[in-house]
């Protein structure tokens, strides 16, 4: 089979316990434009067990046909279980490329399907397009996000994975018709790999959060993230932080925004103490309204900011809370 005969835009479907991750979603809104700039079709890859209902929701938001693997073997995240199956939908479909989350799931599997399939992939991409030789164009940062590379990939399928939030899902459309094609796994019994337990931990979805109160190096302690989160609550919004806070354990990494954390896009954000570096920034300029809270009235994230109050948290923060428990 030649490499010309690679057609088509496939996005893994990922779920957990039958309910589809949004970045699914957003990867089909792109794969629709990529497949109609060359013509081609869309594919969804839907691997899990009990699943087969969630494939007409695939072709609301854009897949033309719907691979799914449905196994018992596939009911928890054993990712050579996965990756096998998986392996099975890309031989039949044979796609130009194949889309995925750059969630703990995407990020797990994707590299294993890379190296079985000796094919390129390029991890969080913040942008695909079709160039005007027809190629399939992977964007992302390079250099701590200096620079935005355009990588090709000349093997076939290519491979990108992409952050939840990056881009935007196509409107769901209910009449839309699809393709459902079951494709048989059988796997090995053993994998060698044992799921013992899920752990259960507090979740933090940042992305979705409309009010985000983040800090960051401005604080002096960990003791005083108290006074953030009094903030946070009264605003009913969700704690953000800088990377150092996460790296010196003050705070899980499902708190942290920025080229190594989350990409969010609130309303309202609020960046208490932080200076505001690229790295950071990435994470947030898509935001609503932003407000900054800084010594110094030239930090970088000054040129973010539609508010800028120039003073020490540690008085302005605890004033804010008091005028707001007055309301
Ligand atoms: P600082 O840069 O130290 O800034 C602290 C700010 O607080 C200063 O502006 C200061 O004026 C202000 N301040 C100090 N005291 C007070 C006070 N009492 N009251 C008010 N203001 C005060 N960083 C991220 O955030 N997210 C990422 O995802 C991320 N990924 C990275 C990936 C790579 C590969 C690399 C190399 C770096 C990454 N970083 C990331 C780190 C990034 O380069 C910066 O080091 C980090 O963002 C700085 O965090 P900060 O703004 O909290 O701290």
């Amino acid at each position: 089979m030649s490499q010309e005969d690679y057609s088509g835009f496939m996005v893994f479907a990922e779920q957990h316990d039958g309910v589809i991750h949004p970045v699914t979603f957003e990867l089909l809104g792109k794969a629709r434009e990529l497949a109609e700039k060359k013509g081609s079709k869309v594919y969804a890859a839907l691997l899990g067990y009990n699943v087969g209902s969630l494939s007409s929701e695939l072709i609301y938001y854009g897949a033309d046909r719907v691979y799914v693997v449905d196994s018992e073997k596939l009911k928890v995240f054993d990712v050579m279980h996965y990756k096998d199956a998986f392996l099975k939908v890309i031989e039949k479909a044979k796609p130009e490329a194949i889309l995925m989350g750059a969630t703990n799931t995407g990020r797990t599997l994707a590299p294993r399907i890379s190296a079985a399939l000796k094919t390129g992939l390029t991890a969080d991409c913040t942008d695909l397009f079709i160039d005007e030789k027809g190629n399939f164009i992977q964007v992302r940062p390079a250099f701590s996000g200096n620079i935005f590379a355009h990588i090709g990939t000349k093997t076939k399928p290519a491979m990108a994975t992409v952050r939840y939030r990056t881009f935007k899902a196509i409107e769901k459309d209910t009449s839309r018709k699809g393709e459902v094609e079951k494709v048989e796994y059988s796997g090995p019994d053993d994998t060698g790999y044992k799921v013992l337990e899920k752990i259960p931990r507090e979740k933090v979805n940042i992305s979705d959060a409309e009010v985000i109160v983040a800090v960051g190096k401005g604080l002096k302690k960990k003791e005083d993230l108290k006074i953030i989160e009094d903030l946070a609550k009264l605003l009913n919004a969700t704690v953000g932080a800088s990377r150092p806070l996460v790296d010196d354990d003050w705070i899980s990494r499902d708190h942290q925004v920025g080229f190594s954390g989350n990409i969010v896009k609130p309303k309202i954000y609020i960046a208490i103490g932080i200076s505001g570096s690229p790295q950071h920034t990435v994470g947030m300029k898509d935001s609503g309204i932003v407000i900054s809270i800084n010594k110094d009235p030239n930090a970088p994230i000054a040129e973010y900011s539609d508010y800028f109050i120039v003073g020490d948290l540690y008085e302005v923060v605890p004033k804010l809370i008091e005028e707001i428990k007055k309301k």
